[in-house]
């Protein structure tokens, strides 16, 4: 028994075999990067979540969060992660727009070099900064602020994912992108969402539709 499933009172939920267990059910949902897997499989997700929660941690399924939000689904975070990277090992500088509980942000930041998010609500970001400090990712920069405008200053991104859905693609996200940088992002309402990925070549930017999502809706403003 490992030191985890201890600290668990023995269910064993967080062991590596619940891990593993997850990596085989996302390998065979189609994710074939092993880049991608490796940091899915190295981040402990139960520390994402609330306590009470922890027992699912390793389920594939979004779950609740406070403020009405909620933890993505590993194989979403697998698959717009794999689309970021586009085949490519690696990438320099990633902006992500909604940083929640920081779970993707977590996995980015142990594929690419350094991950700038943005979230609007103050007491979710508080809350996914002590777990990038606790966790020592020390290549996450994060800020309170409306992700909207993309993260001016720290701009052009070598690939920008959004983990909220607006109806329309935001200019300023499609400004800061890097000539050949992508854009990931669910588009649509509540109604259907699609997961769009947007590739800049100079000033064109081309579009590709891939598969039907849900998320909550990217909201304008901040929240203290
Ligand atoms: N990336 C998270 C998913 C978070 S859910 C994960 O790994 O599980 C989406 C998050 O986007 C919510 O926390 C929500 O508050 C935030 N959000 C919505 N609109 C936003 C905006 N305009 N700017 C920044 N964050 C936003």
């Amino acid at each position: 028994m490992s030191r985890d499933d201890l600290n668990q009172g023995g269910i064993g939920v967080n062991s590596q075999r619940a891990r593993d267990r997850l990596l085989e059910r996302l390998f065979e949902k189609g994710i074939r990067n092993h880049a991608v897997l490796e940091a899915l499989g190295s981040v402990p997700r139960h520390l994402f979540v609330d306590e009470a929660l922890g027992y699912r941690a390793y389920e594939d399924t979004a779950l609740p969060i406070s403020y009405n939000q909620t933890i993505s689904q590993p194989y979403i975070v697998a698959r717009m992660t794999e689309l970021l990277l586009g085949g490519r090992p690696t990438l320099d500088r990633v902006l992500e727009v909604g940083t929640g509980c920081g779970y993707q942000t977590a996995v980015l930041a142990g594929l690419v070099k350094r991950v700038y998010t943005v979230e609007r609500i103050l007491p979710l970001l508080e809350k996914a900064q002590q777990r990038f400090k606790s966790l020592k990712l020390l290549n996450v920069f994060s800020k309170h602020a409306d992700g909207i405008m993309g993260w001016p200053g720290k701009g052009p991104f070598d690939g920008i994912i959004v983990t909220a859905s607006p109806s329309e693609v935001p200019k300023e996200l499609l400004a800061q992108l890097a000539d050949g940088a992508r854009l990931v992002i669910p588009v649509g309402d509540e109604g259907g969402q699609v997961l769009r990925v947007i590739q800049r070549q100079g000033d064109e930017f081309i579009s590709t539709d891939r598969e039907a999502v849900m998320f909550v809706p990217l909201l304008s403003g901040t929240v203290q």
